[in-house]
């Protein structure tokens, strides 16, 4: 029995089913359990620490900023919101920016944003705005975006949810031109779908996506909360492409792995159907988080990891394209954001993350198939190496063991 184990069982609420280990410190790609053990983390938070473990630049920033100024409220002006949300428009072509904490919240942004739009621009009757989302999607936990997944597991025991949501299916751009009508305000899009289990559909169709929305007056929204910020091996996942969609949502690595950091992107169009008083935030915006944001953005330029990844990823999935295994039914991925699907007729996911992290990875399932490997974005190649490795022999021992029985 461990401690910290049963602590969070006792007064923890059930809602996650944690790998058996207890972090106390991390640097870098690495964290160190309670014991001293030290595990590479391919996992980094569900790409929340892309900039690795307590990122020297950030600790030093936090560190003044946490003793100058931290949380005023948007009832005034900082020093630090500008400049902030000034860095994240330019680098991602969109005008203007909301900010808010958590992904979820900046999704609803969105949500709210693209209703207000389909009413005071485009036209459509009050009450009539529907927004399209894709078969297989994540976008957070709130009531109105679970309204909107076609998980039932995220649904099942909080309904009713609120109207306006319809599916298309994800990769299908017919599916998509047939659940378009009139009243239809956005289509919102994840590039990769990340909690879907890393599915990528097919290439070009994200500018079709793009063109579509265009001939029907629709917004196309990303949500580039996983895949966003160098994740994939370009600065935002619609950049291979060369989509610049309406608007965008950031979170995750927009806070450095120090701080829960969003925000609504968008066209000038959009963002101003905003009035004071129509939506806001107590902790978005706050000096503290604006200004980890912006280091954030900074570091991701100055250390080039959007290229890093992009390298190193393409470097690990065709090293993982080696293993000759029965138990992998598919390996993909774009950069360092790459699932190993396991043929559940041979093995489960989870036994496979479990028997990594006695080897000192950690990594996650999505979707009881997929081991999901993400790792921070600073890794190094030697690191890279020894995970394939790692992944390798794990493989290949649970294949003797399964020829064994
Ligand atoms: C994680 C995630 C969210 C939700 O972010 P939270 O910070 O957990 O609310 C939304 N969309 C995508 C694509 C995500 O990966």
């Amino acid at each position: 029995m461990n401690k910290a184990i049963d602590l969070e069982a006792k007064y923890c609420a059930h809602n996650y089913h944690p790998l058996p280990v207890v972090l106390t410190h991390g640097e870098g790609a690495f964290v160190w359990d309670e014991d001293g053990k030290k595990y590479l983390d391919m996992m980094s938070a569900y790409s929340a620490v892309s900039h690795g473990h307590a990122h020297p630049r950030l600790v030093k920033l936090v560190q003044q900023q946490v003793a100058n100024l931290n949380i005023v409220s948007r009832a005034f002006y900082t020093d630090r919101l500008g400049p902030f949300l000034k860095r994240a428009c330019e680098l991602t072509g969109q005008d203007m920016a909301l900010p808010m904490n958590t992904g979820a919240e900046a999704v609803e942004t969105a949500i709210k944003a693209a209703r207000k739009w389909a009413y005071t621009v485009k036209g459509v009757p009050e009450g009539k705005a529907e927004i399209i989302g894709m078969s297989g999607n994540f976008h957070g936990r709130t009531i109105a975006i679970v309204a909107m997944s076609d998980e039932p597991q995220y649904q099942h025991g909080f309904g009713p949810f609120p109207p306006g949501f319809r599916i298309a299916d994800y990769g299908d751009i017919k599916s998509l031109k047939r659940s378009i009508n009139e009243n239809t305000a956005a289509v919102i899009i994840e590039p990769i779908q990340g909690e879907g289990g890393i599915i990528m559909p097919p290439y070009g169709y994200l500018k079709a996506v793009r063109a579509l929305c265009e001939r029907h007056n629709v917004l196309m929204i990303a949500d580039e909360i996983q895949t966003g910020l160098g994740r994939t091996g370009k600065l935002l996942a619609c950049d291979h492409e060369d989509v610049l969609p309406d608007g965008l949502i950031l979170g995750k690595a927009l806070g450095g792995g120090v701080l829960p950091v969003s925000m609504f992107l968008a066209k000038r169009e959009v963002m101003e159907v905003f009035r004071p008083g129509d939506h806001g935030s107590t902790f978005g915006g706050n000096p503290l988080g604006a200004s980890v944001g912006l280091e954030a953005l900074n570091i991701l330029v100055d250390e080039g990891l959007a290229d890093r990844s992009a390298r190193l990823g393409e470097h690990l999935i065709g090293r993982l394209a080696t293993i000759d295994s029965p138990l992998i039914k598919d390996i993909r991925g774009r950069g360092l954001f790459i699932g190993i699907e396991i043929d559940s007729r041979y093995g489960r996911a989870r036994s496979v993350c479990e028997a990594l992290m006695a080897r000192g990875l950690l990594s996650k399932e999505t979707h009881e198939t997929v081991v999901r490997l993400a790792p921070p974005l600073i890794i190094g190649e030697a690191e890279v190496n020894w995970a394939f490795e790692q992944i390798r022999d794990v493989i290949a021992e649970m294949d003797e063991i399964r020829m064994a029985s």
